[in-house]
């Protein structure tokens, strides 16, 4: 169902009334890596609209490495995504990290976000293939773009069409960062499939430092949209603060991107 073969001109995944993701405008999709306090995602929110992102990002249910980790503010988190919502118009994205949460994650998001961790968690591609709410599409860090395309293929065929892929990083030999962001996949991807490709250069590289050069490059290559780590001070986030940008960094590097995507 992902297939060119099937279908040859490009999916358009409609967000909201007035945001698609896959059509000629580039979306940019920002925010903290996790919610952490109203103060926080509120500022984040409003920063982030007014740089120019069409959406914004915040996780609630983290999937994370440790379990000493912060692990989110579940359902008290998404009430403040929706908060944040209310106030900027920006609809959001989160993630859901397992079968038994889609239906309380659905019904505050937007889009659901399917981490590099759950891509092939069977049981939960199945399940949101089953909801009508788009679903964000993480790379894994070992995936191969066959096995991709096929995770995308199990919340297809349950349904669910509005499938966006994201690729997010890979694990490489290289440790100079924290994953190699694979822009080849951009190209490659829009050879094989007719789906919307996003580029998340904040965990792709994990260095706030090459977020903006990730950025301008995947526009160039032809990504649909990017989805980028903002904090108000990434000194004290909760999480991943090394690959957050600052709102100013963040305004600075979005003034750039209209000319690259002008010109893509
Ligand atoms: C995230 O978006 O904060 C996240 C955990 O991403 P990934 O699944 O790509 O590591
Ligand atoms: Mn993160």
């Amino acid at each position: 169902l992902a297939s060119k073969e099937v279908k040859k001109e490009a999916s358009v995944v409609r967000i909201s009334e007035n945001l698609a993701i896959g059509g000629s405008e580039l979306v940019v999709m920002a925010g903290p890596c996790s919610v952490e306090n109203e103060t926080q995602i509120i500022e984040s929110a409003l920063a982030v609209k007014a740089a120019g992102a069409q959406m914004l990002r915040g996780g609630a249910f983290k999937p994370r490495t440790s379990p000493y980790s912060f692990q989110g503010l579940e359902e008290e988190g998404l009430k403040l995504l929706a908060k944040a919502r209310e106030l900027t118009g920006l609809p959001f994205v989160t993630e859901v990290i397992d079968p038994e949460s889609v239906d309380l994650v659905a019904s505050y998001a937007d889009m659901l976000q399917i981490g590099a961790r759950n891509s092939q968690n069977f049981a939960l591609l199945k399940k949101v293939g089953q909801i009508n709410k788009p679903i964000l599409l993480k790379r894994g860090m070992s995936m191969t773009i066959q096995e991709f395309l096929m995770s995308a293929e199990y919340i297809m065929s349950e349904g669910n069409q509005s499938v966006i892929l994201c690729e997010r990083g890979i694990r490489t030999f290289e440790t100079a960062t924290r994953n190699t962001l694979d822009l080849s996949a951009i190209p490659v991807l829009k050879a094989k499939t007719h789906l919307p490709i996003v580029i998340d250069p904040s965990h792709g590289t994990g260095n706030y430092h090459y977020i903006a050069p990730m950025s301008y490059a995947a526009v160039a290559a032809g990504a649909d949209g990017l989805i980028i780590e903002v904090h108000p001070d990434p000194e004290r986030a909760s999480s991943d603060g090394p690959q957050s940008l600052k709102p100013k960094k963040f305004a600075a590097l979005m003034d750039k991107l209209k000319l690259f995507a002008a010109a893509a």
